[in-house]
């Protein structure tokens, strides 16, 4: 049965012409009254073509905005500003520009986990589902800065045989999972398959079957004949990936924390609230706000990515 502050952010979306965009990571409720879930890549490409006049993004602020970026004229709201991410957060943009500056040789590509600032001195940005194609279209004798996820960057190296310059930054969730923990429920679970997000560390994705964005990892899930997986990425997942999947056994990756669920939750993600959801669609509060100049140049790399990923075969 729906909430009554799930009816109430639904008539608010039809008087005010609001759509809902949601990632995988958000709590249930939030999900279920979202017009689209979906990875970093397919929200941004709906934030793009949304003909609503209000988008509320319920993730987290680079996606926000990233929608703002793809789609300036929109009032973009986020519920909370407090909702960050520990890889945008350890990108600075003085910092930035001095290592871009002691490098000028180097091509520019950013997880698109970055502010728009940040962006603004990429030449491309990328997601998790398009990494791989975004440096494979870089030509191989050019060198490459890549920030600021160190983990996605050492899966790039291994998989395109490309040393690049990497920026030490680190998503806390992923970088929580326990290799002796996901070892011993491997050992446990004879025939288990593991499916792995690519920001988590590399003795994580040695022990995966299949490594992709959220979005890909539920598809390979859904795809698969197999019946039993270990879920190496946020816990938010699970809720529609099991309803992709309802006969199929879901098990949580371990994470190193003691006095868990023993899973792992992005407390960025997690500070949005069906009510702040609600507050937010009422007050048209707090929203993104970008210099028009930020937003051009944030939008070129971004639309670079889109073209190499659409176009790509
Ligand atoms: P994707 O949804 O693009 O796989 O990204 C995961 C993530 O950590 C978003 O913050
Ligand atoms: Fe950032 Fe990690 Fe949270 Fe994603 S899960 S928003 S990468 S801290």
């Amino acid at each position: 049965m729906k909430s009554e502050i799930a009816n109430r952010i639904q008539e608010l979306k039809k008087e005010k012409n609001a759509v809902v965009l949601a990632h995988f990571y958000q709590e249930k409720s939030i999900q279920d009254i979202a017009d689209f879930v979906g990875d970093s890549y397919s929200l941004s490409l709906e934030a793009a073509k949304s003909n609503a006049s209000i988008i509320l993004f319920a993730g987290v602020h680079f996606m926000a905005e990233t929608a703002k970026i793809l789609n300036p004229t929109k009032k973009v709201l986020l519920p909370d500003l407090d909702a960050g991410c520990s890889l945008a957060d350890s990108c600075d943009y003085l910092s930035f520009e001095k290592l871009k500056e002691q490098n000028p040789d180097h091509v520019v590509v950013t997880y698109i986990n970055c502010s728009a600032a940040i962006k603004t001195l990429s030449d491309y940005v990328c997601t998790s589902s398009n990494a791989l194609k975004i440096i494979n279209s870089i030509p191989k004798e050019k060198k490459i800065l890549f920030a600021p996820d160190k983990n996605l960057g050492r899966y790039l190296e291994s998989t395109t045989g490309r040393k690049m310059l990497l920026w030490d930054g680190v998503c806390v969730v992923h970088e929580a999972f326990s290799f002796d923990k996901l070892s011993k429920l491997i050992r446990e679970n004879p025939g288990v398959v593991v499916v792995a997000h690519p920001e988590s560390t590399t003795n994580i994705l040695d022990l995966a079957q299949f490594i992709g964005s959220t979005a890909e990892m539920i598809n390979y899930v859904k795809n698969s004949p197999k019946r039993l997986f270990i879920i190496a990425t946020e816990a938010g997942i699970l809720h529609k990936m099991q309803e992709t999947v309802p006969d199929k056994i879901l098990i949580a990756a371990p994470s190193i924390e003691e006095n868990t669920c023993a899973c792992s939750e992005c407390a960025y993600m997690k500070v949005n609230t069906l009510k702040k959801l609600y507050d937010c669609l009422l007050n048209e509060t707090p929203s993104i706000q970008l210099s028009e100049e930020t937003i051009w140049a944030a939008r070129l790399p971004i639309e670079r990515m889109i073209q190499i990923t659409e176009n790509h075969v």
